[in-house]
């Protein structure tokens, strides 16, 4: 698979067809359960600088570039990615995929009470879809710094008594890329994926920005006009762009 390294983050660089093609793939496999990540470009800034997490998100078996600012970055370097694959359209692909082929869905995340309204609106737009549970991400473990923790246990013994086939996991980063990397290979799924704020979407929550928005790769502002608190990271593509022109070397 070929892929775009940028600050020494490895992308795979593939449209949405393929990204769906590999997912697939992963829900027919035997075996080891799959990692998904979906950075964008405030966390592969992060990753810049933080060795840990950016092994974690190269242990990906698949990893998707979730920022225009990514793919912008990217083909100034003259390494083009392909296209802009949210975690968002590859969660939504993942649902109806599971409804038409039969695959169970565990929603693990977000505040109490969201994932399970979220589970709730989603068998009720999706009737053939099994959602087999949910549990709110506000349990005591790794993510919060607190390995092997009970609460932990609990929830962890529950997906596996459950069996679900995909799970989605909202803790928001880096929480969820920690929380992946230590109990992925415990859980008796096929495929985990990292998603942030899915399942306050799915819940009602929270809202997308307007698909015009989403066309224009303008995305980005809608946030910053409907919550300008988020300034402070959305400052996070200038910087990250200006950081490409000035390395040379960011993207490989
Ligand atoms: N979240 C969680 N457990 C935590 C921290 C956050 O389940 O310990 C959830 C949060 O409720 C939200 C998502 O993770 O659904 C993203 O949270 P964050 O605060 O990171 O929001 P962002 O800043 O990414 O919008």
């Amino acid at each position: 698979m070929e892929k775009v390294s940028i600050f020494g983050v490895d992308i795979f660089n593939i449209d949405f067809k393929e990204a769906t093609e590999i997912v697939k793939g992963f829900l027919k496999e035997d075996g080891k359960i799959k990692k998904i990540f979906t950075p964008n470009t405030e966390i592969v800034m992060d990753a810049r600088d933080n060795n840990e997490i950016k092994d974690i998100i190269n242990s990906g078996d698949l990893v998707i570039a979730d920022g225009i600012g990514l793919i912008y970055g990217s083909k100034m370097r003259k390494k083009p990615l392909k296209e802009r694959v949210t975690g968002f359209d590859i969660s939504m692909k993942l649902i109806d995929i599971a409804e038409k082929e039969g695959y169970s869905i565990y929603l693990l995340g977000a505040k109490p009470g969201v994932a399970k309204r979220a589970s709730e609106n989603l068998k009720k737009d999706h009737p053939n879809l099994n959602v087999i549970g949910h549990h709110d991400g506000y349990f005591k473990g790794i993510h919060l710094g607190m390995k092997d923790h009970e609460e932990e246990k609990v929830v962890i013994n529950e997906i596996n008594s459950l069996k679900p086939d995909i799970i989605f996991l909202g803790l928001g980063f880096p929480k969820q890329e920690i929380w992946i990397n230590e109990n992925a290979e415990k859980l008796d799924s096929k495929l985990i994926i990292g998603n942030g704020g899915v399942i306050d979407i799915l819940s009602g929550d929270m809202k997308r920005a307007p698909e015009i928005f989403i066309k224009l790769n303008l995305e980005w502002f809608y946030r910053l006009i409907t919550n300008p608190s988020r300034i402070k990271r959305q400052l996070a593509i200038p910087k990250f762009l200006i950081a490409i022109i000035v390395d040379k070397n960011s993207v490989k």
